[in-house]
């Protein structure tokens, strides 16, 4: 542009002014932009107005650089692909007929106004030049535009996809639960956390009484209210930071962080009096269930898997007591025998 000037093909002043006025726009723009303010809208970039203003600029600019004003047109042809990425299709061809309508006004006037001025046979085929490339660029934009919708609707595809895996490989589809491979993943995760902070936690294993006679007697789908009742059950009776999981059939597992053995032992006694005061309607008349439930808290040292083993042994004296019951090594809180045989006896 200097050379221009230099060797007054230009007018210093005219340019002068042009550049101050380009760079106060583009700096309102840049200061709407960078402190939230453009926010509020759904096109937060201003894309289409920087656009028009860009139009303007150009226009102006048009009409300020004389004799290098074919160079102006090249601007324009990028202008248009700010808004690959954030204006439909039906706007690009919008702006673009503003843009073409913009630079042949201007062209007009400044013929109108300086007729020997300017040569029209170079301000025609500026024009005709535009109408080509213009909308060539316009339509390269709104490609570009439906390529990223694409991608943004694969995107959001793919993670939904994703999400699902990551629901079918650590949930139980029967009772919504989190499945036995999620649970020792909380497990392990647990386990690392007691070696930072020696924070313990307990494990109760709880296996539903008789389950068997229950299939036999409400049949199968009887069963399946069955499980799905007590999960619901379990997962509302304990603390949001305890995890209930299906451990398999009608076992199941509660993790329970910052819990010790005595909290673990209340915490399932009560829950053991809630199933059993529950009444369940069925297709054959009313179900109800009893559960039997072995607790140990995590002792410095042990492995997740010695911890299971001890809430197992634990579950299996509670079996032998009679069902009904919860135990841990030391205690033991049981309530009615039921005297039947099963897998335990
Ligand atoms: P115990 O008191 O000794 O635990 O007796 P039990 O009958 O509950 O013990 P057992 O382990 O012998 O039986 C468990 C039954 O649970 C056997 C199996 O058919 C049933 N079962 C396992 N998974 C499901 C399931 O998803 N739905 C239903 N309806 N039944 C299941
Ligand atoms: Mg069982
Ligand atoms: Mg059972």
């Amino acid at each position: 542009m200097s050379a221009f000037v230099h060797q007054n093909i230009i007018s210093a002043r005219s340019l002068l002014v042009w550049l101050v006025c380009v760079l106060s726009g583009l700096s309102v723009f840049h200061y709407l932009i960078r402190s939230g303010w453009s926010k509020r809208f759904a096109d937060p970039a201003l894309a289409q107005a920087q656009i028009i203003f860009a139009v303007f600029a150009i226009a102006a600019g048009y009409t300020v650089t004389e004799t290098a004003r074919s160079a102006v047109l090249l601007p324009l042809v990028l202008v248009l692909n700010f808004g690959a990425f954030s204006i439909r299709w039906r706007r690009m061809i919008e702006l673009t007929i503003f843009a073409l309508g913009v630079m042949a006004l201007t062209m007009a006037w400044m013929h109108a106004h300086w007729p020997n001025h300017y040569s029209s046979i170079v301000d025609a085929s500026n024009f005709l030049l535009s109408m080509v490339t213009l909308p060539g660029v316009a339509g390269l934009a709104m490609r570009l535009n439906s390529l990223q919708a694409r991608l943004h609707q694969q995107r959001v595809e793919l993670k939904n996809a994703l999400d699902r895996i990551q629901d079918l490989a650590t949930r139980d589809e029967l009772t919504g639960l989190v499945n036995r491979r999620r649970a020792n993943e909380l497990l392990s995760s647990q386990m690392t956390r007691v070696d930072r902070a020696t924070a313990p936690f307990a494990i109760a294993l709880i296996d539903l009484d008789h389950f068997k006679r229950l299939n036999d007697h409400f049949g199968h789908a009887g069963g399946d209210q069955i499980l799905r009742r007590f999960s619901e059950e379990a997962r509302g009776f304990v603390r949001n930071i305890d995890t209930v999981a299906r451990w398999g059939g009608e076992e199941f597992l509660i993790l329970m962080p910052n819990a010790d053995e005595h909290f673990a032992l209340q915490l399932l006694e009560r829950l053991r009096i809630h199933i059993e005061g529950l009444r369940t309607p069925g297709t054959v008349g009313e179900m109800r269930f009893t559960l039997s439930a072995g607790v140990a808290s995590w002792r410095i040292g042990q492995t997740a898997d010695e911890t299971i083993a001890r809430a197992d042994r634990a579950l299996y004296q509670a079996k032998h007591s009679g069902r009904n019951c919860v135990k841990a090594e030391a205690d033991t809180l049981c309530d009615v025998p039921v005297g039947a045989s099963g897998n335990y006896d």
